[in-house]
């Protein structure tokens, strides 16, 4: 069989005889490129697996929320741009921005000893927009984790 060019490594092999089509040697480095570059047109072209893999790595970040805020700690950058896509996509939607606004949250500060949601059972009903297609409400447990609320001006850094 001829030898053929790495379309990652550059270097001469020979293709496996049952994979004809082979473009990559068989070095780890240059498979792992094959399936990186695999993933990312596959991300690029069916949205099916672009939202299966966001979907997966939403349940990896619930399942290790530890792991995931000091990785948004150490890359600020990273939540910076999260915000603005969440704000844009926001926007296209016709919805308006859904964190509180400062005056909002002054006012909450005006009953320092009273907490504004409280431990228990809720109803989450989905707010219905265009482009979101109607979805069934939730009953959710929620747990207040911390009393007190941070300042605006934090809250705005974050
Ligand atoms: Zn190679």
């Amino acid at each position: 069989m001829s030898r053929k060019r790495c379309a990652a490594c550059d270097e001469l092999f020979t293709p496996c005889r049952n994979v004809p089509d082979q473009a990559f040697c068989s070095k780890p480095a240059c498979q792992g490129e094959r399936r990186r570059r695999w993933q990312r047109d596959k991300r690029k072209q069916d949205p099916d697996y672009r939202a299966n893999q966001a979907a997966a790595q939403k349940r990896w970040r619930e399942r290790n929320p530890r792991y995931w805020r000091s990785y948004r700690q150490a890359h600020p950058e990273y939540s910076a741009q999260n915000r603005e896509q969440q704000r844009e996509r926001n926007r296209r939607r016709g919805l308006s921005d859904t964190a509180p606004s400062p005056a909002a949250i002054a006012k909450m500060n005006e009953y320092p000893g009273k907490k504004a949601v409280e431990s228990g059972t809720y109803r989450l009903i989905p707010v219905p927009g265009p482009g979101i297609a109607k979805m069934d409400e939730y009953l959710v447990k929620m747990q207040v984790l911390s009393d007190g609320y941070a300042s605006p001006a934090a809250i705005a850094k974050r």
